[in-house]
């Protein structure tokens, strides 16, 4: 590759901080908060103008129960959904064969209420900074580099928390990193959609009343008789689709009522190969998805009751990336020890996902289901080899396979809550965060509420 020589410069140190999260999204927003407090000044980075992450693309958050219904995400993250539902903006958890649980959000409302908790907690928030390096010493990250409409500028920090989703700190700062599968095979990614207009009672009609045509994988029709619902099934309606020459890159039909009586969200764009830290492959992305939307409206319109006189209302600000970049940890969550519910000494949350793995190649989906909720150690979110860095959300230290059920929402928001105390617990201890009294991080998190097991 042809390269130019970019000369070494000094750079202005914008701020200096105790704590740094960077990345506003739902492991993010619980980081920051639960790291503030104590006197700590902490500051949240974001590249976007709101926070919120993939909370704000229109999709429900998963798993707040196990596959027994019992609730494994507690804590930080059910305060956050309390207060949405004071506000409408949330409905209660839901029971679902196929994901557990969901809980729909409202978009907006979130990226509010995540704001609002900032204020409250004192977290410095700087949004249109992106992460574009690391300042290191040695092995020890000390600090953030951040590129804006200003320039090029250092934050400096005690403890920095990557809560990216595609681990552009650690990667940056010299952690190793994993991309998909053993062949590389990346989980795609997909641009939702919302319809409004939408006939729900008529849908779930046709689903509760003739599931030989309206089959839903795994899930009794009765789930659909009341209440929110995500379908994921609809095969042979997409197959006659398919048969009249429309373009639909998926084999289930995923649609997730909203919070309006007439919404639905409509998770069934798909384009593989996106690869979203390179950004050539992540506008092809973006490009093939919106041009997948046409077929699949049409689809939805001409074979799915309910759908006649429905119409696309808004996009998602963005492309939702299921995987990119996991880190190297100091332990390696496997999709065995979430199959086999295994417990561990350093548990900072729970999680009761199955594994669901969408095809990197497109079209189908692989659950592999489990019997009980499983740890997360807190091992998972050190990363090896480098110092002051704690790594939380999507990218943390997971196996393709595990990754593939720790993805969802409720357990990034677990796990956030869990990277932000302990880093001003360690703080507190004045150690490496590598090195924190678990147990010290444990009790305070039993303390506030958070479900570590029983
Ligand atoms: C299509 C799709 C469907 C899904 N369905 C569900 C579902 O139904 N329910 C569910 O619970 N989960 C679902 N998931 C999984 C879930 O949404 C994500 O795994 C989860 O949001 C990851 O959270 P996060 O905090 O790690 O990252 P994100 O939510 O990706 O947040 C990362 C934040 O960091 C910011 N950021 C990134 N890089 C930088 C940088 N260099 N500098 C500054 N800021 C940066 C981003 O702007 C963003 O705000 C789905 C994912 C996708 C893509």
């Amino acid at each position: 590759m042809k390269t130019i020589h970019e000369p070494a410069r000094e750079i202005p140190v914008r701020a200096e901080a105790d704590i740094v999260v960077v990345g506003g999204g739902p492991s993010g927003i619980m980081a920051a908060y639960s790291a503030a407090g104590e006197g700590k000044k902490v500051m949240l980075l974001e590249s976007r103008g709101y926070l919120g992450g993939n909370l704000t693309i229109g999709l429900p958050i998963l798993a707040f129960l196990d596959v027994n219904g019992k609730q494994c995400v507690r804590g930080l993250a059910q305060q956050f959904i309390d207060r949405l539902a004071a506000r409408g903006a949330a409905t209660g958890h839901k029971r679902c064969k196929l994901h557990m649980s969901l809980t729909i959000i409202d978009s907006e409302e979130a990226k509010n209420v995540a704001l609002d908790m900032m204020k409250e907690k004192g977290v410095e928030v700087l949004m249109y900074v992106f992460c574009a390096g690391v300042v290191k010493d040695g092995d020890a990250v000390k600090g953030v580099i951040v590129e804006s409409k200003n320039g090029r500028e250092a934050i400096l920090a005690k403890t920095v928390i990557d809560c990216t989703g595609d681990a552009d700190v650690a990667w940056r700062a010299g952690v190793v990193t994993h991309k998909g599968d053993k062949d590389g095979g990346l989980q795609p990614p997909t641009l939702m959609y919302n319809m409004r207009g939408v006939d729900i009672q008529k849908l779930r009609d046709a689903i509760v009343l003739h599931p030989e045509d309206f089959d839903m994988d795994t899930m009794p029709k009765e789930q659909f008789k009341e209440g929110k619902f995500i379908t994921v099934g609809l095969r042979q309606r997409i197959k006659l689709a398919q048969e009249a020459g429309l373009n639909i890159p998926v084999a289930r039909t995923i649609l997730i009522t909203g919070l309006n009586p007439d919404e639905i969200w409509v998770n069934m764009t798909r384009v593989s190969g996106v690869d979203s830290t390179r950004p050539e492959s992540y506008t092809r992305g973006e490009i093939v998805a919106r041009d997948q939307m046409k077929d699949i409206t049409a689809y939805l319109k001409r074979f799915v009751p309910g759908f006649e006189n429905a119409w696309v209302d808004k996009v998602a600000p963005f492309m939702g990336i299921r995987e990119s970049r996991e880190i190297e940890a100091e332990y390696m969550l496997t999709g065995d020890d979430i199959v086999y519910s295994r417990r561990f000494d350093d548990v900072i949350a729970c999680a009761g996902y199955p594994l669901d793995i969408h095809h990197s190649t497109g079209g189908d989906c692989t659950m592999v289901f489990t019997k009980d909720n499983h740890d997360i150690p807190y091992r998972c979110l050190v990363p090896k080899g480098v110092k002051n860095l704690l790594v939380a959300g999507r990218c943390s230290g997971y196996t393709h396979e595990a990754m593939a059920a720790t993805r969802v929402m409720s357990t990034c928001m677990a796990v956030g809550e869990a990277a932000g105390r302990a880093a001003r617990i360690a703080l507190d201890e004045g150690v490496e965060v590598g090195k924190v009294n678990v147990k010290a991080v444990q009790k305070e998190l039993r303390e506030t509420g958070a479900y570590l097991g029983d």
